[in-house]
C-alpha cells in the first residue's frame, strides 16, 4: 500500500532543508504525499520575533504550491493553542484507517529528544519515523544513533523496505544532501535586514520582505512612531 509522509515543525519560516528532505525523503520511501503540517504555538519561543500561525501557513503553501506531492494540513493551527503530535497522529491514523504506512519526517535534532514529546512511546503504534541526517547537527556527527533515546534503538532499521511492509513502528535514518540552513539563522538574518534569496523559494522571500517579518520590535516601533526615531 502507498505509504504517506507526514512532517510537523513550526516552518517559522519553512526553507530549503525542509522542502530537500521532504523530497529526498518521498523518493527513499516511495511516499505518495507529503503533508507538511504547522505547529500551533511553538512552546520554545525565543527573544527574536515570530510569524504569525497565518503567515508561517501563508509561507508554507508559497513554498510547496508548485510541487503536486506536497500538501498542507493545518489541523494544528485550527486547533490553537499547543498541540500534541500524539493527537495529530491518532487523528490521521482514524482517518486513514489501520493499514496505510504513515511515515513521520523529522530531523536527527529533533528525533533525539522525542523522549520529551507527549506519550512519545505510543507514537510508534500510530506512524514509522524517518529521520533525516541534520547537517548543522553537531551532536548527531559526535554521536550518531547514539543521541536518540535508548528505547528507540530496537525499532532501527537499515531496510527502507520495513516502512513499507507495516504501517508504523520503525524508524530509519537517511543521510539526505546536508543543508546547514535553519529558521532560526533566517530570523537572524532578516532581523538585520541581510538577503534570504536562494535559502527559501523567492515568493517566501518577497513574502517577508513584504511583510517586514522578522523584523526587531525596535525597528517596528520606529516604523509606526518615526517622530520617535532616532
Ligand atoms: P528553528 O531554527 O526555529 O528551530 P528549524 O529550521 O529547525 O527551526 P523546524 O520547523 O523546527 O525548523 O523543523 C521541522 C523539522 O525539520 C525538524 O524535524 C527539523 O529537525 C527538520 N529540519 C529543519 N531544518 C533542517 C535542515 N536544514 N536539514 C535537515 N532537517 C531539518
Amino acid at each position: 500500500m502507498a505509504a504517506t509522509g507526514l512532517f510537523g515543525g513550526t516552518f517559522d519560516p519553512v526553507h530549503f532543508g525542509h522542502l530537500r528532505l521532504a523530497t529526498e525523503l518521498a523518493e527513499a520511501f516511495h511516499l505518495e504525499k507529503v503533508i507538511f503540517i504547522p505547529a500551533g504555538l511553538p512552546y520554545h519561543r525565543g527573544r527574536d520575533a515570530h510569524a504569525t500561525s497565518e503567515e508561517r501557513l501563508t509561507m508554507l503553501k508559497l513554498a510547496t504550491a508548485r510541487d503536486a506531492r506536497f500538501d498542507v494540513d493545518d489541523r494544528e493551527l485550527r486547533r490553537g493553542g499547543n498541540s500534541y503530535t500524539y493527537d495529530t497522529l491518532a487523528e490521521i491514523r482514524a482517518e486513514r484507517g489501520p493499514g496505510e504506512p504513515l511515515v513521520f519526517l523529522i530531523g536527527t535534532d529533533s528525533f533525539a529528544t522525542i523522549d520529551t514529546w507527549h506519550r512519545w512511546t505510543e507514537l510508534f503504534d500510530l506512524a514509522h519515523f524517518a529521520v533525516a541526517v541534520r547537517g548543522d547537527d553537531q551532536n548527531w556527527l559526535a554521536k550518531g544513533p547514539g543521541i536518540f533515546p535508548r528505547e528507540a534503538w530496537p525499532r532501527l532499521t537499515l531496510n527502507p523496505r520495513d516502512l513499507q511492509a507495516a504501517p508504523a513502528g520503525k524508524v530509519m535514518t537517511f543521510a539526505m544532501t546536508p543543508l546547514a540552513i535553519s529558521s532560526t539563522a533566517m530570523r537572524a538574518l532578516a532581523a538585520e535586514a541581510g538577503s534570504l534569496r536562494y535559502l527559501t523559494p523567492d515568493p517566501v522571500v518577497e513574502f517577508i520582505r513584504s511583510r517586514n517579518l522578522y523584523a526587531p520590535a525596535r525597528d517596528l516601533r520606529e516604523a509606526a512612531n518615526p517622530a520617535t526615531s532616532r
